[in-house]
């Protein structure tokens, strides 16, 4: 292997400092060339002389998405507009889309870390990359194939859909890696099965873009499309888009590029640091972002660190895959919960469809209840509902550590939504 992405420090120690430069660099970049951030710093009364530690970005202000679509059309900018090379925007679902800008520098910024990730997920320049994400002003396609051509494997850039050509185009060029989302990838999968043509295709690898996917998923992948692993890739378009981190041979968690951004996880009520392994709102500090640069931009996205060394050895740190969005979050018997949490077990169990509901209620004894319908899978065996319920009850008492009751419905009982399903409903009154 002759080029690598990797980064260049070895321990711990380096890491820090190489963060703290970056921290530096960017407070005073901003500061100085951002009206946004200088007027949020001085109402915060800090000035970038005051961040000589890692422990002082601590005093810095947040921002959110509430920002960005204030600031529309080109929230954050902190370079004259000479210096912007491109821009990309957020399908955004509510109000505005966000809109970050880019300079050169940042574009290839961005291609080194995405390089990175192939190289993290152990291909070479001899993989050929059929790149099966969205192209456009989102940055998903241009992302991969940045990368991709930085890295210095071959792109098939397609897009998604097209199922045809994407059949014809496993087959005659014989691609070893596919970059799709879950669904996408597993739609594949089937199709590549009912054409037979598992037996005359290459592919190895899977890159999937992140959106809910479970276990079963990725072990249906593999089988249906014949690759030994699956990989995780977060993007998240404030922070450059994808590539930010991927999991590695070993899957014990996202590695995460911690010398291009600090990740902070913090509890979405107090703002202050979750406790090492729990779940925390992924709070993000560029290092190294010229045109929008972001401080402690609040992603909602709820994840948890994972604090032990890889057994890969790479000194980058993990955090888990993303478990919901803290707007989501609710307080049952005290304990803080997250409808991802549920959604993870469900996910991981067998016999139990997609669609699910939590109820909440206060009985008169005072205490809170809590319910979860769930539907049975699509033709499964009604008689096993008991046993089913146990299972999950007994997995959510394991997992999140409180009580639950669970129902199981017929498959299709459950509301469908095209847009994201309500999973909450509190009856409780305060
Ligand atoms: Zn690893």
């Amino acid at each position: 292997m002759g080029r690598t992405f990797m980064p260049k420090f070895r321990t711990e120690r380096e890491l820090k400092k190489i963060q703290l430069e970056g921290l530096q660099w960017t407070v005073q970049h901003v500061y100085k060339n951002s009206e946004f951030y200088r007027k949020r710093f001085d109402e915060a009364g800090v000035k970038p002389s005051h961040i000589k530690s890692l422990k002082d970005l601590s005093k810095l202000p947040f921002t959110t998405a509430k920002d960005l679509q204030e600031g529309y059309p080109f929230p954050l900018r902190s370079v004259p507009f000479e210096k912007i090379v491109r821009i990309h925007a957020s399908s955004g679902t509510t109000g505005k889309r966000k809109v970050l800008c880019y300079t050169q520098k940042d574009i290839q910024d961005w291609a080194n870390m995405f390089a990175r990730c192939y190289e993290m997920a152990g291909l070479t320049t001899s993989d050929r990359v059929q790149i099966a994400v969205g192209y456009g002003v989102w940055t998903a396609g241009v992302g991969f194939q940045l990368g991709c051509e930085r890295f210095g494997a071959m792109a098939i850039p397609i897009g998604p859909g097209n199922i045809d050509m994407q059949c014809q185009f496993l087959e005659d060029f014989q691609s070893t890696v596919l970059c799709a989302t879950a669904s996408m990838a597993l739609l594949l999968g089937e199709e590549v099965q009912k054409r037979g043509l598992r037996e005359r295709i290459a592919l190895k690898k899977v890159i999937m873009g992140s959106e809910r996917s479970s276990d079963a998923m990725r072990a249906r992948m593999k089988e249906l499309l014949g690759v030994e692993h699956v990989f995780d890739i977060p993007g998240l378009t404030e922070l450059y888009g994808p590539g930010t981190g991927l999991d590695c041979i070993y899957h014990e968690g996202i590695h995460y590029w911690a010398d291009y951004y600090i990740l902070e996880l913090l509890n979405p009520e107090t703002l202050q640091p979750v406790p090492p392994g729990e779940v925390g709102e992924m709070v993000i500090t560029t290092l190294r972002k010229e045109a929008a640069p972001l401080i402690r931009y609040r992603t909602r996205d709820l994840t948890k660190l994972i604090p032990k060394r890889c057994s890969c050895g790479s000194i980058l740190p993990m955090h888990d895959r993303l478990l919901g969005r803290s707007d989501d979050m609710f307080i049952f018997r005290a304990v803080n919960i997250y409808p991802g949490q549920i959604d993870h077990i469900l996910s991981n169990t067998e016999g139990v469809g997609s669609e699910y509901q939590i109820h909440l209620e206060r009985k008169e004894d005072g205490k809170d209840y809590m319910t979860i319908k769930v539907e049975r899978a699509e033709g499964g065996d009604p008689s096993q509902d008991s046993l089913l319920a146990q299972k999950i009850e007994e997995e959510i008492k394991k997992q999140i550590l409180v009580s639950g009751k669970v129902e199981i419905l017929d498959y299709g009982t459950l509301p469908r939504s095209e847009r994201k399903s309500k999973r909450v409903f509190d009856h409780r009154e305060f």
